[in-house]
């Protein structure tokens, strides 16, 4: 597949998220790293990490930690937009892993990107509004992170607290989810859904939610929804 986003901008994105880290602790302490090392289930053959279009550039392909494998986007359910190989790692020695080269989608757990889709006129209330956080990408869509809801076997602490959270305007600084890490990753999705193909991979998870939690920007759900 054809990615618009050059190595050294997947390269840049790394290196701010090198920076950041989801709380102001040793979130691994809490679960055993069981985002790296889920619980063994019938399921945990198949774990391991989709990259996102272009993002293999950063690997050289003989990275000894990983073992490297694809799908066929046509055989899964990838945007339409989507063709031929989906590279998928599966970490050799969890939760070992050479740091500088984690994957996006470790670094920015466990939070993900949803795009918001807005009517005209609510686009025009939104494009009236000027703010440090103005979020309008397109006509018609506002990017917001949420907790990840990503199907997964193993329950991450930091999910179930914003979940257990009946307020979810709050559910940010309920988690303590580090600000500086909500902003690089905010900053590093913004700019990775300018890829068409990425865009299209964000959309579709966001149409198919019928409920999330939103935790960055922090706005009031009124200036959300
Ligand atoms: S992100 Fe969640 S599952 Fe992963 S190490 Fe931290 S608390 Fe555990
Ligand atoms: S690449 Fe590293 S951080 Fe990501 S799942 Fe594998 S061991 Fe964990």
């Amino acid at each position: 597949m054809k990615s618009t986003i050059r190595k050294s901008t997947f390269m840049a994105m790394y290196r701010l998220l090198d920076r950041v880290s989801p709380v102001d602790f040793d979130c691994g302490k809490l679960c055993g790293c069981a985002c790296c090392v889920p619980e063994r289930s019938e399921y945990t053959d198949d774990l391991g990490i989709y990259l996102l279009p272009g993002e293999e550039k950063i690997f050289t392909g003989n990275e000894d930690w990983i073992t490297w494998n694809y799908d066929y986007a046509e055989d899964y359910e990838f945007p339409d937009s989507w063709s031929g190989k989906v590279w998928f790692l599966s970490c050799n020695t969890p939760p070992v892993c050479d740091r500088k080269k984690r994957p996006l989608q470790c670094r920015t757990y466990p939070v993900a990107p949803h795009i918001l889709q807005f009517d005209s006129d609510r686009k025009s209330d939104h494009a009236s509004a000027s703010s440090d956080t103005d979020l309008t990408h397109g006509n018609d869509e506002k990017l917001i992170l949420i907790l990840s809801d990503l199907a997964a076997p193993y329950s991450c602490p930091l999910i179930e607290a914003g979940e257990n959270n009946s307020n979810y305007q709050d559910a940010g600084s309920m988690l303590i989810l580090n600000e500086q890490f909500l902003k690089a990753t905010f900053t590093v999705w913004s700019r990775l859904i300018k890829d068409p193909l990425i865009h299209d991979l964000v959309q579709m998870d966001s149409e198919d939610r019928d409920f999330f939690i939103p935790v960055y920007p922090y706005n009031s759900p009124d200036d959300i929804f």
